[in-house]
C-alpha cells in the first residue's frame, strides 16, 4: 500500500473525487486522491505523504481559472477547507490585512472597504480565491494583485516547511507568478489605503455593473481564456476576426465577450481545450499574433 492509500484507509485522504464541481466550468473528471486541508498540521502530513509517495499535485482554489481533463486528475488535488478563510483587518489603518488561502476575492474586497481600508475593490469581480490570485497575479480594473500584496506565506511541499515570502521574490509578471507547483499558498498579506466607506462601495457597485454589462454572467466560463497582448485585448483581436459564436462540440467563443468561452452543461473539457487552441491557431494564422492561454489545463488532453 503507497502512503496515499494509508491516508484513505484512514479517511484523511479521499479517492476518486470529482473535481468538476469544483470549478466554474463544472467539467472534467475525479482525482485520483484527494485531500481536504482543515487546519495547518494537515500540510506536513501532506508533504510526509508526498516524500514516500510521489503523486503530482493540483490545488484547487475555486476552480475559476482551471479546466480538469475529462479523465481527471491522476494525482492528488488539494483543496483548502474553511480554516484558511479567515481574514484579519487590524484597527489602524496602517496595519496590514492578512487573508487565508481560501478567502473568496470578493468578500476579501467588501469586508476591507467596510472597515474603511481600499486598494482590493478590483477583486470583487473576481470569483476567486487569495491562493488563485497570487499565483496568477489576478487583477483588472487597473490594479493586480503585485500591486497590494506585501508577502505571502508558502508551505512548500518539497522541503515541508512554511516560508514567508516577500511580494519582490514572488516572480510576479502580467497574469503569472514565479510558484512551482510545490508551492502551496496559506495566507496573505496586503497594503491598503485609506478610504471613505461610501465611495468605496460606490467602487463596488460601479465595478459590478460593469461587470454584469460586459461579461457573459450566468454561463459556465472561467474568465479570460488568453492572455493580453502588450497594448491591445485578446477579446478584440478574436472579435475582429469574426469568431464570435465559433463553436467546437460544446464549447463556443461568447457572443458577448469574445475572450470568455462558454461550455453547455454536456460539452467536454476536451471541446474547450480544442477550441482554445482551434481560435489561437485562427488567430495566429490570420493576424500573425501568438495568444497565450490564461486558462489553466488540468491533467491530459488529447
Ligand atoms: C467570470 C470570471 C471573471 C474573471 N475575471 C477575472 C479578472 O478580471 N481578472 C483575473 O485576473 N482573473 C479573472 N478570472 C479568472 C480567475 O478568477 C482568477 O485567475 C483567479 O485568481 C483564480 O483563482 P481560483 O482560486 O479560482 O484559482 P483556480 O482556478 O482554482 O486555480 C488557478 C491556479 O492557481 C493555483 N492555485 C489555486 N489556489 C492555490 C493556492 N492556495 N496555492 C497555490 N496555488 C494555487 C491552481 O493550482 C491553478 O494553477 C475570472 C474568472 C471568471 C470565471
Amino acid at each position: 500500500m503507497s502512503a496515499f492509500d494509508d491516508l484513505v484507509a484512514d479517511g484523511w485522504a479521499l479517492t476518486d473525487v470529482q473535481l468538476g464541481s469544483l470549478t466554474t466550468y463544472k467539467l472534467g473528471g475525479p482525482a485520483r486522491f484527494y485531500v481536504e486541508l482543515r487546519t495547518r498540521e494537515d500540510l506536513p502530513t501532506l508533504a510526509n505523504a508526498l516524500a514516500d509517495d510521489r503523486q503530482p499535485v493540483l490545488v484547487v482554489g475555486r476552480g475559476s481559472n482551471l479546466v480538469i481533463s475529462d479523465q481527471g486528475w491522476p494525482g492528488v488535488a488539494i483543496r483548502f477547507g474553511y480554516a484558511f478563510k479567515e481574514i484579519g483587518i487590524g484597527p489602524e489603518p496602517e496595519c496590514p490585512i492578512t487573508a487565508g488561502a481560501a478567502t473568496t476575492l470578493p468578500r476579501l474586497a467588501r469586508e476591507t472597504v467596510s472597515q474603511g481600508r481600499g486598494g482590493l475593490e478590483f477583486y470583487v469581480g473576481i470569483p476567486g480565491s487569495v491562493g488563485g490570485a497570487i499565483r496568477m497575479n489576478a487583477g483588472g480594473h487597473g490594479s493586480e494583485t503585485a500591486d497590494w500584496l506585501l508577502s505571502a506565506e508558502v508551505f512548500d511541499l518539497s522541503d515541508g516547511k512554511f516560508h514567508t515570502v516577500r511580494k519582490a521574490d514572488l516572480g510576479f509578471k502580467y497574469r503569472s507568478s514565479s510558484l512551482g507547483p510545490t508551492d502551496l499558498v496559506v495566507s496573505a498579506t496586503f497594503r491598503s489605503e485609506p478610504i471613505d466607506v461610501e465611495s468605496g462601495q460606490e467602487t463596488l457597485r460601479q465595478i459590478t455593473r460593469w461587470r454584469r454589462q460586459n461579461q457573459p454572467g450566468g454561463t459556465l466560463n472561467a474568465g479570460s481564456v488568453f492572455r493580453n497582448p502588450e497594448g491591445d485585448a485578446a477579446g478584440r483581436i478574436i472579435d475582429e476576426i469574426g469568431l464570435k459564436g465559433y463553436q467546437v462540440g460544446g464549447a463556443r467563443v461568447s457572443a458577448k465577450h469574445a475572450n470568455f468561452f462558454e461550455a453547455d452543461p454536456d460539452a467536454t473539457a476536451q471541446d474547450v481545450y480544442d477550441l482554445v487552441h482551434e481560435v489561437r491557431d485562427l488567430v495566429l494564422e490570420k493576424t500573425g499574433i501568438s495568444l497565450i492561454p490564461e486558462v489553466q489545463f488540468a491533467g491530459p488532453f488529447a
